[in-house]
């Protein structure tokens, strides 16, 4: 869902909320924030705070459109807002559960794009041949696994046997709710990275005192925004948990807003930072640069442009358009 404002100078912000189409990731969905939305009035709007615990992503999205307006307004780029003074973040992929002979290629493809970090999602039964496969053809990837909390108590035995393999990075491995097994994990020196378990500060807190994690996959589409993203962002370098960016499948505007956000430096674990085209066939926003040679190989430049992301080709947008609602004072 795309969120668009306008200010009383005329001034035009975009926002997105990167819910997907049903509530299978999280409880939101795409229609259902778009009725939410259309249901409230601009004063609520205006007031993101609240709508951010009931629905964090249809929050991002109107505090994006907000963002962009504002920062459109002074001619000033998110990264410069943020504070982020680099010019690039390292790329890296999240690479879906396929069968073993259609990964390999696929693998193989992404090293040669110029991809130096994979994030493989693995699950009981597909874990520890695959790991070993792509380790034979590319001993210089950086692999981090995620299990979206697929496996277990018992699937601790196979986190073990992939961390002798030299797996470090591990996001995810059990339920949520499973926070004995993390805890046993962080102990054998393995970094466990909250992603579905931290969805809010609270959670971060709780997990990080029970040593139930080491990083957290921060996600501001998910947590209601950049603002409540920072605030987590800020906590995790004053206590020592360290971060990764997490992406949605988001068009180039939400990408562009990644990219800014995972400049900053709390962010010390490669992110799920690639270009939009991965997913997405057609795109009315510009997609982020991916550098393939010289001074920034094989990482994004972070946007430096007013606003978060250059304009959209409104052609495009109107022809993906599917319901459209107005508010106004
Ligand atoms: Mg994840």
């Amino acid at each position: 869902m795309i969120i668009r404002v306008e200010n009383t100078e005329g001034v035009t912000g975009w926002g997105e909320c990167s819910a997907l189409n049903r509530p299978t990731y999280s409880g939101e969905w795409a229609r259902g924030a778009f009725d939410l939305l259309a249901s409230l009035d601009l004063g609520t709007l205006a007031e993101p705070a609240r709508l951010r615990t009931t629905a964090p992503m249809a929050a991002a999205g109107v505090e994006m459109a907000a963002t962009d307006v504002d920062l459109r307004s002074r001619r000033q780029s998110l990264a410069d807002r943020l504070g982020v003074d680099r010019q690039w973040v390292p790329a890296g992929v999240a690479v879906g559960l396929a069968a073993i002979d259609e990964l390999i290629p696929r693998v193989d493809q992404l090293v040669g794009a110029g991809f130096g970090r994979i994030k493989l999602k693995i699950e009981p039964g597909h874990d520890v041949t695959e790991v070993r496969a792509i380790q034979r053809r590319h001993p210089e990837l950086e692999l981090h696994l995620d299990a979206n909390g697929s496996y277990p108590p018992e699937g601790l035995r196979t986190m073990i046997a992939l961390a002798e393999l030299g797996i470090d990075v591990i996001e995810q491995p059990f339920h949520p709710e499973d926070v004995v097994s993390s805890q046993t994990l962080v102990d054998a020196g393995v970094c466990v990275v909250g992603d579905e378990s931290v969805v809010t500060l609270d959670d971060a807190r709780r997990l990080h005192h029970l040593g139930a994690l080491t990083a957290i996959s921060l996600k501001p589409a998910r947590v209601g925004g950049l603002v409540a993203a920072r605030v987590i962002h800020d906590w995790a370098i004053a206590n020592g948990v360290g971060l990764t960016a997490g992406g949605m499948l988001e068009c180039g505007l939400g990408r562009h807003a990644l990219a800014a956000f995972a400049g900053l430096d709390g962010f010390t674990l490669t992110g799920d930072l690639s270009p939009a085209r991965r997913w997405l066939a057609a795109d009315p926003w510009p997609d982020l640069e991916f550098v393939r040679s010289g001074a920034g190989a094989g990482a994004i430049a972070i946007p430096s442009g007013p606003g978060i992301a250059p304009d959209p080709d409104l052609d495009l947008l109107e022809r993906f358009t599917i319901a459209r609602t107005e508010l106004s004072r």
